[in-house]
């Protein structure tokens, strides 16, 4: 693992598996970790309160930045309750897709990162679980990280430690840093906005639950 412990990183955070998984790995990494939630009216306010804590738990500090522009503009599953929750069929994207999301969200992260003199930046996005959010790929990212440079006339480095791992090797990286069951306690995944196990039967449930059990079962454990 490479480290960087002369400097400082910003990790965007929504309280949930991947981007808590991704906290401890930038704490193992850097010499100083700050984290960014973004408040874009949720369906659960439950996760802006469930990243609340965990910051406060970690003690690291926390900016919430309010993006419910993004609510306005792109209506969906994940911002409005009246719309349901389903994967997308004959190749369409998921009901929870947010056009733009991680494009807007790691653009004000990196301008607030700048600001603190951070120029690392950490999120979860994964290629491995793929959804078809066109906005996790790898090549989006790096893409990202050329123009953020560009824009800002600054050296980011966009940090994605769950690029290329699926969900039990991201229950496995938190093993790992001796955080699994922390991870399991605290964070929220549950798109009903159930803190730990969740409601156990939705698509988000669904994906955490298989991962832990394949890891859980790599390890001779049965949940
Ligand atoms: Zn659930």
């Amino acid at each position: 693992m490479y480290e960087f412990k002369d400097e400082g990183a910003l990790v965007v955070f929504s309280g949930g598996q991947d981007s808590t998984t991704c906290l401890f790995w930038a704490l193992e990494t850097f010499k100083t970790v700050e984290v960014v939630t973004f408040d874009y009216n949720q369906r659960h306010k439950a996760e802006i309160a469930c990243a609340k804590k965990i910051a406060s738990d970690l003690q690291v500090p926390h900016a919430i930045l309010d993006m419910s522009l993004l609510g306005q503009l792109a209506p969906n599953a994940l911002t409005r309750s009246d719309i349901e929750v389903k994967a997308g069929e004959d190749g369409a994207l998921p009901s929870t897709f947010v056009d733009g999301r991680n494009l807007l969200f790691l653009s004000f992260a990196a301008v607030l990162a700048k600001q603190k003199g951070l120029r690392h930046i950490v999120t979860g996005v994964c290629e491995t679980d793929f959804s078809g959010y066109p906005d996790c790929r790898d090549v989006f990212i790096k893409s990202l990280n050329v123009t953020l440079n560009l824009a800002m006339d600054y050296q980011f480095v966009l940090h994605t430690p769950l690029m290329w791992i699926n969900k039990a090797e991201t229950w496995g990286l938190a093993d790992r840093l001796g955080k699994l069951e922390y991870v399991r306690q605290n964070t929220l995944t549950c798109y009903n906005g159930l803190i730990g196990d969740g409601c156990g039967t939705c698509p988000a449930c669904l994906l955490r639950k298989r991962g832990l059990e394949q890891y859980l079962a790599g390890k001779g454990i049965a949940i």
